[in-house]
């Protein structure tokens, strides 16, 4: 194998790492959050989750479960308070 394709297919490979990397940093930072204050536990949010991933603290505070939200989207148009962002 030459100097040339030894070189090319590590800069491809440098391209790809790079494109994963971006992707997995975008991907976490679209996850959603609530703001705890805002939040007065109606629960409207936990009523619509397609895959039950809102559930509520002690003190009635709605928090996602990131590992079950698939970033649909449902619960942040449906928070009275705007409370999910
Ligand atoms: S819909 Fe909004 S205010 Fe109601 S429990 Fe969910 S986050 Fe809290
Ligand atoms: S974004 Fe969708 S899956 Fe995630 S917590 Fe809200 S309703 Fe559930």
């Amino acid at each position: 194998m030459n100097k040339n394709v030894v070189l090319t297919l590590v800069i491809l490979l440098c391209l790809c790492f790079l494109l994963v990397f971006s992707a997995c940093k975008k991907a976490t930072q679209n996850e959603f959050n609530i703001e705890k204050k805002a939040c007065n536990g109606c629960g409207r949010c936990a009523s619509v989750c397609p895959s039950d991933a809102i559930y509520y603290d002690g003190d009635n505070k709605a928090v996602i479960d990131q590992s079950k939200c698939t970033k649909c989207g449902e619960c942040v148009a449906i928070c009275p308070q705007h409370a999910i962002y």
